[in-house]
Parts: structure tokens; sequence; C-alpha cells
């Protein structure tokens, strides 16, 4: 049984009573199919965007004009199915006019869209089978609109382009890397003809800006088959595209027994590799500096020593901070077992909130001042020493001990 959520219902019997169309498509038709439920609903209508804006606020929905040009008015839809409930939550559900896309000289922009208010045409200009379905509802009965197989590639868990496929990914090379994301993210395999338009284009992702391409690889490295996905980026040569100095010598790594997080997995994907090497693959994601710094001094731990004691616990938190126990994580999933025995007594040096930075001891510059310590590089040294003193036993961070090891030191 399909269904669609009973808060869309007016909204499309609202344009059916205007003669007009309203129809859900996309992403949410082939997610109900496949019983997961959708986390958003896109609508395609039949009407010009100011006439969408203009019906639905004639039946009291709010409305934002989100992409007139592209044909894109946002409905604010509340939950309780009355257009003009201010009070309650709504949704905001997407409208778009039926479009075709005409012309990509760019490789990745449509020169011209054509609202022609066809459903038809705007499935034809959508990128795979299983993304070109709709709902029709007729006199409250639902049905799908399925002009290309998507339902029996849904069954056969196929991507195929929607019509000639080296037409499909000439016109938008992001649809390459969008082919692969779909792929791992619902468990399908590639057509056979589909696959080899993608080998035949790769290059086309030349022209797609470095921020589209990261968007698709954070959510490929991210699905639940990281591994086949750098594997499919391999192996149609997309890869060269999206990291120029491509992953770690030692190969994928246990990608998958790593949370789904694009940090530690893509430390893991470029651990042992060389810095430089590092940095540029990063650089070249567009991503945010505390992601980038923490992706690379993950990706570097690789050349910490480490023994599974309590005092290389401490020196792992220290020099790591936050990132130690992805780190650790990382260092497993690529076979070092010893890491989940350290990983554990980091946890419980955190627990049991041990001193690893100079910050941490129980005096500072200042005390030891006090004490006729001359401010400097000495003075920087001896607050080291404390810190190992207490990096070996933790019981010393007392201002007591600590004063008296200082003065050890003294001259
Ligand atoms: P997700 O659940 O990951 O959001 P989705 O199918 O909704 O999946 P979107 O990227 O949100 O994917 O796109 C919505 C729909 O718009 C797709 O299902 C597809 O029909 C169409 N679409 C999006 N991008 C393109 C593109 N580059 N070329 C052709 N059609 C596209
Ligand atoms: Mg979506």
């Amino acid at each position: 049984m399909i269904s669609v959520p009973s808060y869309l219902t007016p909204l499309l019997a609202l344009f059916a009573s205007r003669g007009e169309r309203a129809y859900p498509v996309g992403g949410c038709v082939r997610d109900t199919l496949m019983g997961i439920p959708p986390h958003d609903w896109d609508v395609a209508v039949t009407t010009h965007p100011h006439d969408t804006m203009a019906i639905c606020h004639d039946a009291g929905y709010r409305t934002v004009p989100t992409g007139l040009k592209h044909g894109t008015v946002t409905v604010l839809v509340p939950l309780s199915g009355d257009p003009a409930d201010r009070d309650g939550p709504y949704e905001m559900i997407e409208c778009t006019t039926c479009r075709t896309e005409g012309g990509y000289t760019d490789g990745r922009h449509p020169d011209a869209v054509a609202f022609t208010g066809l459903i038809e045409d705007d499935l034809s200009r959508r990128d795979f089978t299983v993304n070109a379905m709709a709902f029709t509802q007729t006199d409250g009965k639902l049905a799908i609109l399925d002009l290309f197989g998507g339902q029996e590639d849904l069954k056969n868990k196929v991507i195929r382009a929607v019509g000639d496929p080296d037409t499909r990914f000439t016109e938008d090379a992001l649809r390459l890397m969008r082919s692969v994301r779909f792929a791992v993210k619902l468990g399908f395999t590639v057509e056979e003809n589909t696959y080899a338009a993608i080998c035949r284009r790769a290059e086309g992702l030349a022209r797609i800006s470095r921020e589209r391409i990261s968007d698709e690889f954070q959510k490929i490295l991210t699905s639940p088959e990281p591994e086949r996905g750098i594997q499919l980026l391999t192996d149609t040569g997309l890869l060269p595209y999206v990291l120029p100095h491509g992953i770690s010598p030692m190969g994928i790594g246990d990608l998958s027994s790593l949370p789904a997080d694009f940090t530690v997995r893509m430390a893991c994907l470029l651990w042992e590799m060389d810095y430089d090497r590092v940095q540029e693959n990063l650089a070249g994601l567009r991503l945010s500096n505390a992601v980038r710094k923490d992706i690379l001094a993950i990706a570097c731990s690789y050349i910490r020593t480490l023994r599974p004691d309590a005092l290389c616990a401490r020196q792992w938190r220290h020099a790591l901070g936050e990132n130690a126990l992805p780190a650790l994580a990382v260092r497993a999933a690529r076979g070092d077992t010893a890491a989940c025995e350290l990983a554990e007594l980091v946890k419980l040096s955190i627990e049991k909130n041990e001193p690893v930075r100079i910050a941490d001891l129980d005096v500072n510059g200042t005390d030891l001042i006090a004490l006729g310590f001359k401010p400097g590089r000495l003075l920087q040294d001896i607050l080291c020493d404390l810190l190992e003193v207490v990096w070996n036993d933790p019981a010393k961070n007392t201002r007591e001990e600590l004063i008296k090891e200082a003065l050890k030191r003294k001259d």
C-alpha cells in the first residue's frame, strides 16, 4: 500500500480542484516504495510559479518564493491539514513547476528551463529511473506514475540513467557522482550501460565545482557501503577528480567498521599518506578549517608509538586531545589490535579526569616565579618536566609535590 502523509492530501486536492495537478515526486516516491520513511516530500505542480503562489495563498497557505526562476515555491503545510492553521507545526514543502531543461553548454547548469506544466517532461529531466517516478492522485486514489521502468529497477536494485546515459552525464556531470552516491546509499548496482557511460564521461567532473563534488563525496563516504563507494570511484576513473593524490598506499581500510562520520573515515582513507599529499587532497574538498585539522591530526597519528598502558593513554590524550579516541578507532580499523586496548585506557583516563596538559597542573608559571624562578625558556622546560612527573604518576599533581619537584630543578 502506498500512501502520502495526511497533511499533504489537502494540498494535492487543492490543485485538482483548480483543474491543475500536484504530484509528489523524486526521492520521496523512491523511498516510500522501498519502505523507507522519506525525509522530505517534493511536489511537482502543473502551474506556473506565480499561479502556484496565488492558488496556495487563496487557500490560506503561507508561501515563500524560494526559487521562482527554477519554478520553486515553498509552501508551509500545517501538519493539522488546515491550510490556515498558524499556530501548529508545519512542513516546508517545495512545489516546483513541471519543467524541461534545455541545453547544457557548460556541463553543469541548464541554459534554460521551460515551464511546460507536463509531468512527463519533468520526469524525463530527472537523473535515474528510481528517482523519476511520481504519485498521482485521482478521486482520492493514489497511483504510481512510472514512465522509465523505475519500479522494475527498484526491484532489481539497479541505478540506471533516464534516457541515453552519455547525453545525461554530458548535460550535468554531477550525475556521475550521484550515480555512485545512490548505488552505495541504497545498496544498488549500477546498470551496465550507465556504468560504461560513467567511465567514458568521467572527465566531465573537471567542470563541476569543488563544493558540489565534495558534498557528494561526503555522502558516499558516510554511506553504509563506503568501501564499495571508493572502489566504484576508482574503477570508473572518477577518483582523481575527487582526490588528486588518491588514497592511502595501504588501500581502502576497514571503513565500515568506523562510525558513519566523515572525519574519521576520511582520516582512515588517507592513513600513512605523505603529509603534503593529505593536505592537497583535503584542500580540494573545501572543508571547514576545524574538520580539515582534525582529519590531518588523525591521519598523521600513525607515527605515534602505541603501547597499551596508562602512561601512553595520557600521552595520546595530551598529543591528540579530542581526537585521541577517533585516532585509535582509525588505527584499529587499520588492523592494529593494541589500539582497542589503548582506547579503553584513554576512556578510563578521561573518566578519572587525569591531568594531561600543562594547564592541568596544580601549579602554574606565576607560582614558580613567586618561588624565585626566572620567566623564560627554563621555566617552560621545568613545567614540561613537571608534566612528565604527573604523566608517570597522576597522584603527584598536588601543589606540594610539584613545588618540591620544581625546587629540585632550581639552578
Ligand atoms: P535524498 O534522499 O538523498 O535527498 P533525493 O532523491 O531527494 O535523495 P536530491 O538530490 O534531493 O535527491 O534530488 C531530488 C530529486 O531531484 C532527485 O530524486 C532527482 O529526481 C532530481 N535531481 C536532483 N539532482 C539532479 C540532477 N543533477 N540531475 C537530474 N535530476 C536531479
Ligand atoms: Mg532530497
